[in-house]
Protein backbone atom coordinates (compact mmCIF):
# COMPACT_ATOMS: atom_id res chain seq x y z
CA UNK A 1 0.00 0.00 0.00
CA UNK A 2 1.47 3.48 -0.90
CA UNK A 3 1.20 5.64 2.00
CA UNK A 4 1.92 9.35 1.43
CA UNK A 5 3.28 11.17 4.56
CA UNK A 6 2.78 14.64 5.11
CA UNK A 7 6.05 16.75 5.74
CA UNK A 8 5.21 18.82 9.31
CA UNK A 9 7.73 22.15 9.49
CA UNK A 10 9.68 22.15 13.05
CA UNK A 11 7.52 24.99 14.39
CA UNK A 12 4.17 22.58 13.70
CA UNK A 13 5.48 19.61 16.23
CA UNK A 14 4.00 19.35 19.76
CA UNK A 15 6.74 20.37 22.12
CA UNK A 16 7.31 16.75 23.99
CA UNK A 17 6.87 15.44 27.73
CA UNK A 18 9.52 16.23 30.07
CA UNK A 19 9.76 13.65 32.34
CA UNK A 20 8.31 10.28 31.29
CA UNK A 21 7.67 8.86 34.52
CA UNK A 22 4.72 11.56 35.03
CA UNK A 23 3.08 10.43 31.90
CA UNK A 24 -0.39 9.13 32.54
CA UNK A 25 -2.54 7.09 30.37
CA UNK A 26 -4.48 8.60 26.70
CA UNK A 27 -3.92 12.12 27.34
CA UNK A 28 -0.65 12.76 25.07
CA UNK A 29 -0.97 12.48 21.40
CA UNK A 30 1.91 12.38 18.77
CA UNK A 31 2.32 14.85 15.94
CA UNK A 32 0.97 12.95 13.49
CA UNK A 33 -1.67 10.57 12.52
CA UNK A 34 -2.44 7.54 10.28
CA UNK A 35 -6.07 8.02 8.06
CA UNK A 36 -7.66 6.60 5.16
CA UNK A 37 -10.77 6.68 3.59
CA UNK A 38 -13.50 4.53 2.30
CA UNK A 39 -15.65 5.24 -0.08
CA UNK A 40 -17.41 3.77 -3.37
CA UNK A 41 -15.98 0.43 -1.72
CA UNK A 42 -12.14 0.92 -1.83
CA UNK A 43 -9.96 1.86 0.75
CA UNK A 44 -8.14 5.04 -0.38
CA UNK A 45 -6.05 8.05 0.36
CA UNK A 46 -3.96 6.45 2.87
CA UNK A 47 -1.80 8.93 4.55
CA UNK A 48 0.59 10.24 7.63
CA UNK A 49 -0.77 13.81 8.63
CA UNK A 50 -0.56 16.13 11.50
CA UNK A 51 -2.63 14.96 14.11
CA UNK A 52 -5.68 17.03 14.10
CA UNK A 53 -9.39 17.30 14.65
CA UNK A 54 -11.61 15.73 12.05
CA UNK A 55 -14.45 17.56 10.42
CA UNK A 56 -17.40 15.53 10.19
CA UNK A 57 -21.24 16.14 9.06
CA UNK A 58 -23.06 16.02 12.47
CA UNK A 59 -25.38 13.34 10.71
CA UNK A 60 -22.32 11.00 10.32
CA UNK A 61 -23.44 7.52 11.46
CA UNK A 62 -21.14 6.98 13.80
CA UNK A 63 -23.05 9.83 15.95
CA UNK A 64 -25.98 8.25 15.72
CA UNK A 65 -25.74 4.46 15.93
CA UNK A 66 -22.31 3.52 17.10
CA UNK A 67 -21.00 2.05 13.95
CA UNK A 68 -17.22 1.90 15.14
CA UNK A 69 -14.60 -0.63 16.00
CA UNK A 70 -11.37 0.23 17.68
CA UNK A 71 -8.13 -1.89 18.90
CA UNK A 72 -5.29 -1.29 21.53
CA UNK A 73 -2.08 -2.68 21.55
CA UNK A 74 1.73 -1.22 22.27
CA UNK A 75 4.80 0.01 20.89
CA UNK A 76 7.93 -0.73 23.24
CA UNK A 77 11.51 0.87 23.19
CA UNK A 78 13.94 -1.93 23.55
CA UNK A 79 17.12 -0.79 25.76
CA UNK A 80 19.55 -1.79 22.64
CA UNK A 81 17.40 0.36 20.42
CA UNK A 82 14.65 -1.66 18.86
CA UNK A 83 11.78 -0.46 18.87
CA UNK A 84 9.09 -3.80 19.62
CA UNK A 85 5.16 -4.72 18.75
CA UNK A 86 3.66 -7.36 20.67
CA UNK A 87 1.99 -9.82 18.21
CA UNK A 88 0.31 -6.75 16.25
CA UNK A 89 -1.08 -9.24 13.75
CA UNK A 90 -3.41 -10.67 16.47
CA UNK A 91 -4.70 -7.05 16.83
CA UNK A 92 -5.15 -6.49 12.84
CA UNK A 93 -7.04 -9.77 12.62
CA UNK A 94 -9.56 -9.16 15.70
CA UNK A 95 -10.30 -5.62 13.98
CA UNK A 96 -11.46 -6.96 11.21
CA UNK A 97 -13.64 -9.27 13.02
CA UNK A 98 -14.78 -6.37 14.93
CA UNK A 99 -15.04 -4.75 11.50
CA UNK A 100 -17.01 -7.92 9.73
CA UNK A 101 -19.42 -8.17 12.97
CA UNK A 102 -20.82 -4.72 12.01
CA UNK A 103 -21.03 -5.10 8.46
CA UNK A 104 -17.88 -2.61 7.92
CA UNK A 105 -14.91 -3.09 5.41
CA UNK A 106 -12.10 -5.12 6.68
CA UNK A 107 -8.32 -3.93 5.64
CA UNK A 108 -5.89 -6.37 4.21
CA UNK A 109 -3.95 -7.46 7.28
CA UNK A 110 -0.64 -6.32 5.82
CA UNK A 111 -2.42 -2.91 4.87
CA UNK A 112 -3.53 -2.27 8.57
CA UNK A 113 0.18 -3.70 9.54
CA UNK A 114 1.81 -1.62 7.31
CA UNK A 115 0.19 1.77 8.14
CA UNK A 116 0.58 1.20 12.03
CA UNK A 117 4.58 0.40 11.72
CA UNK A 118 5.15 3.21 9.53
CA UNK A 119 3.30 5.15 11.83
CA UNK A 120 4.99 4.09 14.98
CA UNK A 121 8.40 4.52 12.81
CA UNK A 122 7.48 7.96 11.42
CA UNK A 123 6.98 8.97 15.62
CA UNK A 124 9.46 6.95 17.65
CA UNK A 125 10.87 9.68 18.94
CA UNK A 126 7.99 10.07 21.03
CA UNK A 127 7.95 6.31 22.41
CA UNK A 128 8.79 6.89 26.13
CA UNK A 129 12.57 4.65 27.62
CA UNK A 130 11.48 5.31 31.37
CA UNK A 131 10.99 1.63 32.98
CA UNK A 132 7.71 0.48 32.27
CA UNK A 133 6.40 3.06 29.69
CA UNK A 134 5.07 2.59 26.56
CA UNK A 135 3.51 3.91 23.36
CA UNK A 136 -0.07 2.91 23.09
CA UNK A 137 -1.69 2.33 19.82
CA UNK A 138 -5.22 3.16 18.87
CA UNK A 139 -6.44 1.73 15.34
CA UNK A 140 -10.15 2.92 15.29
CA UNK A 141 -12.67 3.16 12.12
CA UNK A 142 -15.92 5.01 12.12
CA UNK A 143 -18.84 4.97 9.96
CA UNK A 144 -18.76 8.58 8.12
CA UNK A 145 -21.51 8.73 5.75
CA UNK A 146 -24.31 11.25 6.11
CA UNK A 147 -27.58 9.73 7.00
CA UNK A 148 -30.04 9.16 9.38
CA UNK A 149 -30.86 5.81 8.91
CA UNK A 150 -30.78 2.80 10.54
CA UNK A 151 -28.28 0.55 7.93
CA UNK A 152 -24.68 -0.14 7.11
CA UNK A 153 -22.31 3.22 6.24
CA UNK A 154 -21.25 3.45 2.80
CA UNK A 155 -18.39 5.81 3.79
CA UNK A 156 -15.85 4.70 6.77
CA UNK A 157 -12.77 6.61 7.64
CA UNK A 158 -9.93 4.27 9.35
CA UNK A 159 -7.29 6.09 11.37
CA UNK A 160 -4.57 5.61 13.78
CA UNK A 161 -3.36 7.41 16.62
CA UNK A 162 -0.40 7.34 19.29
CA UNK A 163 -0.57 8.13 22.79
CA UNK A 164 3.38 8.10 24.61
CA UNK A 165 1.67 5.79 28.41
CA UNK A 166 3.47 5.80 31.68
CA UNK A 167 3.97 2.93 34.21
CA UNK A 168 1.04 1.36 34.86
CA UNK A 169 2.30 0.39 38.13
CA UNK A 170 3.85 3.23 39.32
CA UNK A 171 3.15 2.52 43.16
CA UNK A 172 3.93 -1.15 42.53
CA UNK A 173 2.17 -3.95 41.54
CA UNK A 174 -0.72 -3.49 44.15
CA UNK A 175 -3.70 -6.34 44.13
CA UNK A 176 -7.08 -4.93 43.69
CA UNK A 177 -10.66 -5.19 45.20
CA UNK A 178 -13.11 -6.11 42.55
CA UNK A 179 -16.79 -6.04 43.05
CA UNK A 180 -18.89 -9.00 41.49
CA UNK A 181 -22.28 -7.49 39.42
CA UNK A 182 -24.72 -9.47 39.52
CA UNK A 183 -27.53 -6.45 38.61
CA UNK A 184 -25.43 -5.10 35.34
CA UNK A 185 -24.07 -6.96 32.32
CA UNK A 186 -21.39 -5.94 30.24
CA UNK A 187 -22.54 -7.93 27.00
CA UNK A 188 -24.99 -10.46 25.78
CA UNK A 189 -24.23 -14.53 24.23
CA UNK A 190 -25.27 -13.13 20.57
CA UNK A 191 -24.36 -9.44 20.79
CA UNK A 192 -21.15 -8.01 20.22
CA UNK A 193 -18.88 -8.48 23.52
CA UNK A 194 -16.67 -10.74 21.57
CA UNK A 195 -15.14 -7.54 19.34
CA UNK A 196 -13.91 -4.22 20.56
CA UNK A 197 -16.95 -1.63 19.58
CA UNK A 198 -17.51 1.31 21.66
CA UNK A 199 -20.73 0.87 22.91
CA UNK A 200 -19.43 -2.32 24.76
CA UNK A 201 -17.60 0.35 27.17
CA UNK A 202 -20.58 2.88 27.07
CA UNK A 203 -22.83 -0.33 28.45
CA UNK A 204 -20.08 -0.71 31.01
CA UNK A 205 -19.55 2.47 32.68
CA UNK A 206 -22.64 2.52 34.63
CA UNK A 207 -21.35 -0.39 36.87
CA UNK A 208 -18.31 0.58 36.98
CA UNK A 209 -18.91 3.99 38.74
CA UNK A 210 -20.91 2.93 40.63
CA UNK A 211 -18.37 0.20 41.69
CA UNK A 212 -15.52 3.12 42.30
CA UNK A 213 -18.10 5.19 44.20
CA UNK A 214 -18.41 2.03 46.82
CA UNK A 215 -14.53 1.89 46.99
CA UNK A 216 -13.88 -0.92 44.33
CA UNK A 217 -11.32 -0.60 41.79
CA UNK A 218 -13.16 -2.94 38.83
CA UNK A 219 -16.47 -5.16 38.17
CA UNK A 220 -16.14 -8.53 37.61
CA UNK A 221 -18.85 -9.26 34.95
CA UNK A 222 -21.10 -12.16 35.02
CA UNK A 223 -23.14 -13.67 32.29
CA UNK A 224 -26.24 -11.79 30.81
CA UNK A 225 -28.52 -14.93 30.86
CA UNK A 226 -28.19 -16.41 34.41
CA UNK A 227 -25.73 -14.21 36.00
CA UNK A 228 -24.05 -17.09 37.05
CA UNK A 229 -21.04 -17.53 35.39
CA UNK A 230 -17.56 -15.20 35.82
CA UNK A 231 -17.09 -13.61 32.34
CA UNK A 232 -14.48 -10.66 32.66
CA UNK A 233 -13.15 -8.11 35.13
CA UNK A 234 -13.27 -4.60 33.98
CA UNK A 235 -11.96 -4.65 30.38
CA UNK A 236 -9.58 -7.39 30.94
CA UNK A 237 -9.85 -11.12 30.57
CA UNK A 238 -9.78 -13.11 34.31
CA UNK A 239 -7.87 -15.43 36.00
CA UNK A 240 -7.86 -17.58 38.82
CA UNK A 241 -5.13 -19.91 40.02
CA UNK A 242 -5.60 -23.35 41.76
CA UNK A 243 -1.85 -23.77 42.51
CA UNK A 244 0.07 -24.67 39.45
CA UNK A 245 -3.06 -24.72 37.20
CA UNK A 246 -4.42 -21.61 35.65
CA UNK A 247 -8.43 -21.39 34.66
CA UNK A 248 -9.99 -18.78 32.37
CA UNK A 249 -13.42 -18.60 31.88
CA UNK A 250 -13.85 -20.39 28.44
CA UNK A 251 -14.66 -17.58 25.50
CA UNK A 252 -18.45 -17.78 25.44
CA UNK A 253 -18.86 -15.07 22.75
CA UNK A 254 -19.51 -12.49 25.08
CA UNK A 255 -16.05 -12.42 26.10
CA UNK A 256 -13.16 -10.43 24.39
CA UNK A 257 -10.67 -12.93 23.06
CA UNK A 258 -7.82 -11.18 24.62
CA UNK A 259 -4.13 -11.41 23.10
CA UNK A 260 -2.88 -10.98 26.93
CA UNK A 261 -5.04 -14.04 27.79
CA UNK A 262 -3.95 -16.22 25.14
CA UNK A 263 -0.23 -15.40 25.57
CA UNK A 264 -1.10 -16.17 29.27
CA UNK A 265 -2.04 -19.40 28.15
CA UNK A 266 0.46 -20.21 25.94
CA UNK A 267 2.66 -19.08 28.34
CA UNK A 268 1.70 -20.93 30.90
CA UNK A 269 2.22 -24.08 29.25
CA UNK A 270 5.96 -23.37 28.34
CA UNK A 271 6.33 -23.01 32.48
CA UNK A 272 4.92 -26.04 33.17
CA UNK A 273 1.74 -24.72 34.12
CA UNK A 274 -1.77 -26.20 33.42
CA UNK A 275 -4.59 -24.21 31.92
CA UNK A 276 -7.99 -24.73 31.70
CA UNK A 277 -10.70 -22.65 29.83
CA UNK A 278 -13.70 -23.41 31.20
CA UNK A 279 -17.21 -22.32 32.56
CA UNK A 280 -16.38 -21.21 36.23
CA UNK A 281 -19.43 -19.99 38.10
CA UNK A 282 -19.05 -17.36 40.80
CA UNK A 283 -20.85 -19.79 43.81
CA UNK A 284 -17.92 -22.21 42.86
CA UNK A 285 -15.34 -19.57 42.54
CA UNK A 286 -16.41 -18.47 46.44
CA UNK A 287 -16.43 -21.59 47.76
CA UNK A 288 -12.64 -22.43 46.12
CA UNK A 289 -11.57 -18.91 47.45
CA UNK A 290 -13.04 -20.08 50.96
CA UNK A 291 -11.60 -23.24 51.04
CA UNK A 292 -8.34 -21.69 49.83
CA UNK A 293 -8.73 -23.89 46.50
CA UNK A 294 -7.99 -20.53 44.63
CA UNK A 295 -4.49 -19.47 45.32
CA UNK A 296 -4.20 -16.19 43.21
CA UNK A 297 -6.01 -14.53 40.93
CA UNK A 298 -5.46 -11.36 38.07
CA UNK A 299 -6.91 -10.31 35.11
CA UNK A 300 -4.92 -9.78 31.52
CA UNK A 301 -4.91 -7.50 29.36
CA UNK A 302 -2.73 -4.79 27.11
CA UNK A 303 -2.86 -1.67 29.31
CA UNK A 304 -2.02 -3.67 32.94
CA UNK A 305 -0.78 -6.52 31.19
CA UNK A 306 -1.17 -8.61 34.51
CA UNK A 307 -3.68 -6.90 37.27
CA UNK A 308 -3.68 -9.57 40.44
CA UNK A 309 -6.61 -9.07 42.62
CA UNK A 310 -6.81 -9.22 46.00
CA UNK A 311 -10.69 -9.99 46.78
CA UNK A 312 -14.00 -10.04 45.48
CA UNK A 313 -17.35 -8.98 46.93
CA UNK A 314 -20.03 -10.87 46.57
CA UNK A 315 -23.94 -9.44 47.92
CA UNK A 316 -22.26 -7.41 50.97
CA UNK A 317 -19.05 -10.18 51.66
CA UNK A 318 -15.93 -9.87 50.95
CA UNK A 319 -13.59 -12.98 50.04
CA UNK A 320 -10.11 -12.15 50.49
CA UNK A 321 -7.34 -13.94 47.76
CA UNK A 322 -3.84 -15.03 49.01
CA UNK A 323 -4.25 -12.95 51.84
CA UNK A 324 -4.69 -9.64 49.38
CA UNK A 325 -0.59 -10.33 48.73
CA UNK A 326 0.55 -11.21 44.87
CA UNK A 327 1.46 -15.04 44.29
CA UNK A 328 3.94 -16.21 42.65
CA UNK A 329 2.46 -17.45 39.11
CA UNK A 330 1.04 -14.03 39.21
CA UNK A 331 4.27 -12.19 39.66
CA UNK A 332 5.98 -15.03 37.52
CA UNK A 333 3.85 -14.73 34.78
CA UNK A 334 3.89 -10.91 34.69
CA UNK A 335 7.86 -10.89 34.94
CA UNK A 336 8.22 -12.89 31.81
CA UNK A 337 5.70 -11.73 29.77
CA UNK A 338 6.89 -7.73 30.27
CA UNK A 339 10.21 -8.86 30.16
CA UNK A 340 9.06 -10.53 26.38
CA UNK A 341 7.23 -7.02 25.36
CA UNK A 342 10.60 -5.36 26.46
CA UNK A 343 13.04 -7.79 24.57
CA UNK A 344 14.36 -8.58 27.91
CA UNK A 345 14.25 -11.94 27.68
CA UNK A 346 14.28 -14.69 25.01
CA UNK A 347 11.03 -14.67 22.99
CA UNK A 348 10.28 -18.64 22.31
CA UNK A 349 7.05 -17.58 20.80
CA UNK A 350 8.34 -14.99 18.16
CA UNK A 351 5.83 -12.27 19.39
CA UNK A 352 7.42 -9.38 19.34
CA UNK A 353 8.34 -7.66 16.13
N1 LIG B 1 -11.70 -7.60 27.65
C1 LIG B 1 -12.07 -6.38 27.25
C2 LIG B 1 -13.51 -6.01 27.34
C3 LIG B 1 -11.11 -5.47 26.77
O1 LIG B 1 -11.48 -4.24 26.37
C4 LIG B 1 -9.76 -5.87 26.71
C5 LIG B 1 -8.72 -4.89 26.23
N2 LIG B 1 -8.56 -4.98 24.84
C6 LIG B 1 -9.43 -7.16 27.12
C7 LIG B 1 -10.42 -8.01 27.59
C8 LIG B 1 -8.02 -7.66 27.06
O2 LIG B 1 -7.63 -7.82 25.72
P1 LIG B 1 -6.11 -7.69 25.29
O3 LIG B 1 -5.36 -8.67 26.11
O4 LIG B 1 -6.11 -8.04 23.84
O5 LIG B 1 -5.71 -6.29 25.56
Amino acid sequence: MKITEEKLQEQELKAKFQDASQLGFGRIFTDRMFTMRYANNEWTEAKIEKYKNFTLDPSACVFHYSQEIFEGMKAYAAEDGRILLFRPEQNVRRMNNSAARLVMPTIPEEDMLQAIEELVLAEKNWIPRAAGTSMYIRPTMIATEAFLGVHPSAEYTFFVILSPVGAYYKGGFQPVKLYVEDTFVRAAVGGVGDIKTGGNYAASLMAGYRAQQKGFSQVLWLDAKERKYVEEVGAMNMFFVYGNKLVTPALSGSILPGITRASVLELAKHLGLTAEERTISIDEVIEDIATGAITEAFGSGTAAVISPVGSLTFKEKEYVINNNQVGPNTQHLYDTLVNIQYGRQEDPFGWVK
